[in-house]
């Protein structure tokens, strides 16, 4: 958003929303930006803040098909001299990997899995009755929980009487911090359903 914020020469958030009433700034151009934003922090975040057993000196990238986050079990795909690359082992690439080139890829854990600072890039879709009063009570409740909005896109539901959802992407520690973050946001009054985005189509359900 600070980002954002600068590029399009507003004073604040606010002063954006008020940009996009006014319809000085397209909000679907806007989402593109901050989405494009949300992708280049994910490929450039620092990896050596992740901490995986067995790799001290080796350079760990984590996947961008399944975004594995700690308390995840986890695999690792050792790239021609250029470090290792992290998959959630249940991802559809490491069946296929394992079977086509064995020899590189490798079970691994994370190291104090409970514990770690960083925060990581989780993909979720929300069901939802009304998209703007619900997007206000879930950045409330995710900052709540120490987490954030670093990606939005909303598709409306495709015949009148259909949800709109609302593709998020959050910041995350771990696991049973999804788990909270998540089950938090499906008693909202305003959120249908909540799901992680697994890979390729598959997303696992975590409404309460
Ligand atoms: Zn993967």
């Amino acid at each position: 958003m600070g980002k954002l914020i600068k590029e399009t020469d507003t004073k604040d958030r606010d002063a954006i929303l008020a940009a996009i009433g006014l319809g000085k700034q397209f909000a679907t151009a806007l989402v593109a930006r901050l989405l494009a934003f949300a992708r280049d922090e994910s490929n450039t975040r620092p990896t050596s803040r992740v901490k995986i057993l067995g790799t001290e000196g080796v350079s760990v990238q984590l996947a961008s098909c399944c975004h594995p986050i700690p308390g995840d079990s986890i695999c690792g795909y050792m790239r021609k001299g250029q470090g290792m690359t992290v998959h959630r082992k249940d991802c559809h690439h490491v069946a296929r990997g394992r079977e086509t080139e064995p020899e590189r890829w490798t079970s691994i854990g994370w190291k104090d899995e409970n514990n770690q600072q960083a925060l990581f890039t989780v993909p979720v879709d929300l069901v939802v009755t009304q998209e703007r009063a619900a997007l206000a009570s879930i950045a409330t409740e995710l900052a709540r929980f120490g987490s954030s909005i670093i990606g939005l896109a909303v598709e409306d539901g495709k015949r009148s009487d259909e949800s709109p959802t609302l593709h998020l992407t959050i910041q995350i520690r771990n696991r049973a911090h999804l788990k909270e973050v998540l089950g938090n946001l499906s008693q909202l009054p305003t959120v249908k359903s909540v799901y992680r985005l697994l890979d390729g189509d598959r997303k696992r359900d975590y409404s309460v």
